[in-house]
């Protein structure tokens, strides 16, 4: 059975699907590795370290035969609906893959007959947390997030006794306390700001205040909803929380959002004139510029300075931003669950595909199969 898997084209996206020190896992159990050249360059992975590894490296030129010829495509990004469409009938896929923005890519893997796999679709199980990209990438662009932050500031994050005196530490507000949130935290913490936190579900006040963090409590409705996300807020709940929240925003010489709602765009916590009653060099940043938002004014990929001096940065690609352990990381997850979806056919013989919808997370996770679109039921 051979893995094949192409440098990234999106611009911008720096990991890739496997890192050389995983690839032994796969080789040892039967399984060929190709790799395009290149591919893991900006994840600090030289063709020369996948050869040591046991893979094969192949150049641009061959990658298209080599994606034609595979059983196996692993991928951060999606593959475009025009490699999709040369892909053998019965081949799997492994990446993230999104309805709401590669469905042109679905309907592709679709009709050529592949079974791919979303890595946003795997369920958040506890037996699926090895295969959990969504987390592992959050936890990624949580931790930049806080560095981020602190590399803008022009204060310190620490309580400091000098010489000269003292030096007061930072207030550093995380608005959504998820995987990317704790993270920040943790960061921030560890840098010895003072920090606190704010989410709609009340669930996240012990692992914010495990972390050392405060957390902020807001007579407001819990949002708690299915699989332990949030659930969206009705415009007059937003104006509720954002209006209890101006006073601790007011307050911070670091704001830091997170918050996300699963398929939704993200909600808005904070409006402009909530970021002009910011002192002077205080720095917002908005981890869901991406999509849609958090905060009013931020722009994904850039800094924005506001009249008043304050600073929005908004995250764009932001696990990129680390993409070794990025790429780690992620290599992992893709490696848990091809594993997951092989087995041998008798003992000792070759791995074949077990593609059992009786499994949960194979269930969940398997967009297209045998010319459907799963999630489409077409
Ligand atoms: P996410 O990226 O969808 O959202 C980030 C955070 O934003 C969430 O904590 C959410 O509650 C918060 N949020 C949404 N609207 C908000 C608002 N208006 N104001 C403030 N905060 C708001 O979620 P995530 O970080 O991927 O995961 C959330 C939770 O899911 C985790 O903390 C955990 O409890 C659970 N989870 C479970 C597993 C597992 O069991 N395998 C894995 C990952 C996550």
């Amino acid at each position: 059975m051979r893995v094949v898997v192409p440098a990234e084209v999106k611009s911008g996206e720096k990991r890739v699907a496997l890192l050389p020190d995983i690839i032994s896992k796969l080789t040892r159990t039967g399984l060929e590795v190709v790799i395009q050249s290149g591919a893991g360059l900006n994840a600090g992975a030289a063709d020369e370290a996948y050869k040591s590894a046991g893979a094969t490296v192949c150049d641009a030129g061959q990658i298209a035969g080599e994606l034609k010829k595979a059983d196996v495509i692993l991928s951060v990004q999606p593959l475009t609906a025009d490699v999709a469409a040369t892909l053998k009938s019965g081949a799997i896929t492994i990446s993230f893959l999104s309805p709401s923005s590669a469905q042109d890519s679905i309907n592709a893997f679709a009709k050529a007959g592949v079974t791919a796999f979303s890595l946003e679709a795997v369920p958040r199980i506890s037996r699926a947390q090895s295969m959990d990209a969504l987390t592992s990438q959050a936890l990624c662009a949580g931790y930049r997030a806080a560095l981020v932050a602190a590399d803008l500031s022009p204060r310190f994050f620490p309580l400091l006794m000098t010489a000269a005196g003292t030096v007061t530490p930072a207030n550093v507000l995380v608005l959504g306390a998820g995987v990317a949130g704790l993270q920040a935290i943790a960061t921030a913490r560890r840098l010895g700001a003072v920090v606190s936190a704010y989410d709609v579900r009340p669930s996240s006040a012990d692992e914010v205040k495990s972390m050392g963090a405060s957390f902020i409590e807001l007579e407001l409705e819990a949002l708690e909803g299915a699989g332990g996300y949030a659930r969206e807020m009705t415009e007059e709940r937003a104006a509720k929380q954002r209006e209890l929240l101006t006073p601790y925003i007011a307050k911070s010489h670091v704001v830091i959002t997170t918050a996300a709602v699963p398929g939704r765009t993200a909600p808005r916590l904070m409006t402009a004139a909530m970021v002009d009653a910011m002192e002077e060099g205080t720095v917002i940043v908005d981890l869901a510029a991406e999509t849609g938002g958090n905060v009013e004014g931020s722009k994904a990929g850039e800094i924005v300075v506001t009249a008043k001096g304050v600073r929005i940065w908004g995250g764009k690609d932001v696990p990129s931003q680390l993409p070794f352990h990025a790429s780690s990381l992620y290599s992992r997850n893709v490696v848990n669950l091809l594993t997951l979806l092989t087995k041998p056919a008798a003992e000792g013989s070759e791995l074949s595909f077990d593609i059992n919808f009786d499994d949960e997370i194979i269930d969940g996770s398997a967009v297209t199969h045998a010319g459907l679109d799963r999630k489409a039921g077409k």
